[in-house]
């Protein structure tokens, strides 16, 4: 008897085998879970999820739902050209060619480990384009600062933990001038960071973000284990909740893998 239950089960569990081995490990999830813990601006509203019920209703079913709120800016999320520049994409216009591509990561976390000042700069994008050739057409470009490691310790993260303290920020961003780079090559549809602005934290006029949401180049922030992906190869999808006219939306970040 032993032998037929074997028999009959062992094709089942080799499909199940064979779907973990391609479903689990093609894709790359690099998105934080949005909870209580979730990092925000210091003067946005954070994540906050309220309990309408759950449990057994009076009618005799299970029955659980939540209401949930947020800011549109924080944890892993969009900004729409919107959020800097006027008459630029919102959240619901943003086209999905713009959030769907080949990723390229330009890893500045050695220069950044010591100094929360550091800032992508062109030198660092044509040292990338030296070693691995041009930038791929219709790239979203991700900056890796290292600062992932420090999430969900606000304090470690953004330079502060006290809510309203825009004056701590503390954390590594795209310098002006990289960002005008990038938005001259014509060959970048997105820009992503692993830390919560495009912009370094001390930052108090934007240009980074100014600079590329005038060209309709997207920002991605908060982006999730960015020391996972290879510098060339992934393929990313970025699928923000589709707010109409929202300056920025919570979003999925996901990566295929290469060779996979
Ligand atoms: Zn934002």
């Amino acid at each position: 008897m032993q032998s037929v239950h074997l028999l009959r089960l062992s094709p089942l569990l080799a499909a199940l085998l064979c779907a973990r081995a391609t479903g689990a490990q093609e894709y790359l999830d690099l998105t934080y879970p949005f909870d209580e813990q979730t990092i925000y601006w210091p003067t946005s509203r954070p994540f906050q999820l309220d309990k309408v019920w759950k449990g057994t209703t009076e009618a005799g079913f299970y029955y659980e739902a939540n209401n949930y709120s947020a800011a549109e800016h924080g944890g892993t999320h969009l900004d729409a050209p919107s959020h800097f520049a006027p008459g630029r994409w919102s959240v619901d216009e943003v086209p999905l060619s713009s959030l769907i591509g080949p990723a390229v990561v330009v890893d500045i976390s050695a220069r950044a480990a010591g100094n929360p000042d550091a800032v992508l700069d062109p030198a660092d994008l044509l040292a990338w384009q030296k070693k691995h050739g041009p930038l791929p057409q219709g790239a979203i470009l991700l900056v890796r600062t290292g600062w992932g490691r420090f999430w969900p310790d606000r304090k470690r993260y953004l330079g502060t933990d006290r809510p309203g303290d825009v004056a701590g920020l503390r954390f590594p961003g795209i310098s002006a001038e990289a960002a005008q780079w990038i938005a001259s090559s014509g060959r970048v549809r997105a820009v992503g960071i692993d830390t919560a602005s495009l912009d370094p934290g001390r930052s108090k006029d934007f240009r980074a973000h100014v600079i590329l949401y005038e060209k309709n180049i997207p920002g991605l922030e908060n982006v999730a284990h960015l020391d996972r992906l290879p510098p060339v190869g992934a393929t990313l999808i970025a699928l923000p909740m589709k707010i109409r006219g929202g300056s920025g939306a919570p979003c999925r970040i996901i990566a295929r893998l290469p060779g996979k």
